[in-house]
């Protein structure tokens, strides 16, 4: 499936949703920019994802923290001293592959050869020496399986050696004193550090959670996969603050609701897939990923995990503050347990989109001849553009009355005008683009003020009055 993959990403270019950064200098590795329809299409899914949270839960409330924050935060929180990804050099490529990846490539490559055993106990392997963070180990396991480089296809490797994903700054000028400090790497600790601030000012009672949406920063060191593994992405995560012994409940409640959440932006449940964690991290007693299946198999789009007291605990003993909670139920203080649930919101986009993308034989107006059409399928209430609206022709007035509809419509939703070329053309554009709904003005709407409606996914066509036309589209997108 990698030619869909491709098709894919070329089409998110052609129809400006997303571009490399910087192309015009050749781009940046793993950095992308989102067009006029990506940034429209993320904004909708971030809307939806804030509004189910704060909105629709009313036990959660939203924070915006900074990206920048007190370099402690990355000790108390592991990041500096376990934020690591083993990797490996190959002598004469000079390339740099992250061990994971090279193995698992690998193994891949057995399973191709009808080699599953084989590949299934390199795996183990794998996860229990990264486990162990044994890196002679890894070194070993490598020569074992004689994997080779697939640039040079020589194993002449460098040791295996440990990797910080974290970029790291300066604050302040040079000749002051200058601190160093980190792009955060996740949105998490912005939460944590914030929690008794939060809890106090809101006055919010156990169980409460905090929902924040926000960059984050990883130097990858294997970026590929487009949007799916980038340096520089958004993360929407929630952490909700629970009394000790009740967090598996609240695990397999949140569990539950994020995987509908990921149904309800038009995903279908049979693409979508709970895979357990095999190695939990020491301070977690459950953790699951949800995955859907991309062009190029399933993968992970959200993390949720049972996470104890362990961050709370650690800023409690790095800031010296206390990090309690008196619960006046039980009539005791306790440092809360969280349930963290963290979506990354470009692997949300490039999942919608990859959903949505379909190529399709359609007929045309010649007898028996048929074209291939590209449509995206997105929730109407997902889609960049709701409704576009085409006057037939330039001329007669018909492009007045069709930006009379556009401007009484723009205050309810996205509209797009466009009288350039053919009306079928137009159409194909908007259905490249996603727009469940296109208007046409024509003759007859002068006579009778009704225009015909288009719906992109089965392409039929009918009069409808001009004064339905708002009502209709606000319907759909609800
Ligand atoms: P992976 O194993 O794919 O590197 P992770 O387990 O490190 O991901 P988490 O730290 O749990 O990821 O982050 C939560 C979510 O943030 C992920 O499920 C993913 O959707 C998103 N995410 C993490 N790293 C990246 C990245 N480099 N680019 C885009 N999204 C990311």
């Amino acid at each position: 499936n990698t030619k869909r993959f491709q098709d894919i990403i070329a089409h998110c270019k052609e129809y400006g949703f997303i571009f490399p950064s910087s192309e015009i200098y050749d781009g940046l590795s793993a950095v992308y920019d989102y067009g006029q329809f990506g940034a429209q299409l993320k904004k909708n899914i971030k809307d939806h994802w804030w509004r189910w949270m704060t909105q629709l839960h009313e036990n959660i409330v939203g924070i915006d923290a900074a990206i920048f924050m007190h370099p402690t935060t990355w000790k108390a929180s592991g990041h500096v001293d376990n934020f690591n990804d083993p990797m490996i050099d190959n002598k004469d490529s000079k390339k740099r592959y992250r061990v994971d990846t090279l193995i698992e490539d690998f193994a891949e490559q057995l399973v191709d050869e009808g080699k599953e055993a084989e590949a299934q106990q390199l795996l183990q392997q794998m996860n229990e020496l990264l486990k162990l963070n044994d890196l002679a180990g890894l070194k070993k396991l490598i020569e074992q399986y004689k994997i080779c480089c697939p640039v040079s296809g020589t194993c002449n490797w460098t040791e295996v050696r440990q990797f910080n994903l974290m970029f790291s700054t300066q604050l302040g000028s040079v000749n002051e004193e200058a601190t160093e400090i980190y792009l955060r790497p996740e949105t998490a600790q912005g939460i944590f550090v914030n929690f008794l601030n939060v809890q106090k000012t809101g006055r919010l009672k156990i169980p409460f959670g905090i929902a924040q949406i926000g960059k984050a920063f990883r130097n990858e060191i294997v970026a590929r996969q487009f949007i799916f593994r980038m340096r520089e992405f958004e993360q929407m995560e929630m952490q909700f603050f629970c009394r000790p012994g009740t967090e598996l409940e609240w695990y397999a409640y949140w569990k539950e609701q994020r995987m509908q959440w990921h149904q309800s932006l038009g995903i279908p449940a049979d693409k979508l897939r709970y895979h357990d964690h095999e190695k939990l991290a020491h301070y977690a007693n459950a953790a699951v990923d949800i995955e859907y299946a991309f062009p190029m198999g399933y993968k992970e789009v959200e993390g949720i995990h049972s996470r104890t007291d362990y961050d709370l605990r650690r800023h409690q003993e790095f800031s010296g503050k206390k990090m309690q909670y008196f619960d006046p139920e039980i009539n005791k203080s306790y440092i809360p347990y969280v349930v963290e649930t963290s979506v990354g919101l470009d692997r949300t986009v490039l999942m919608v989109i990859s959903e949505a993308y379909a190529e399709e034989e359609v007929p045309t107006a010649q007898e028996g001849k048929t074209d291939t059409r590209t449509v995206l399928r997105l929730a109407p209430h997902l889609a960049p553009i709701k409704l576009a609206v085409l006057p037939l022709v330039k001329k007669d007035g018909l492009p007045d009355i069709a930006r009379k509809i556009m401007h009484d419509c723009m205050p309810a939703f996205h509209c797009f005008y466009e009288e350039k070329d053919t009306i079928g053309r137009r159409y194909r554009r908007q259905d490249a683009i996603g727009t469940p709904f296109c208007v046409t003005v024509d003759y007859q709407t002068k006579e009778d003020e009704t225009v015909t409606i288009r719906y992109r996914d089965t392409m039929q066509q009918e009069r409808i009055p001009i004064r339905a036309i708002r009502d209709k589209v606000r319907q759909a997108i609800q």
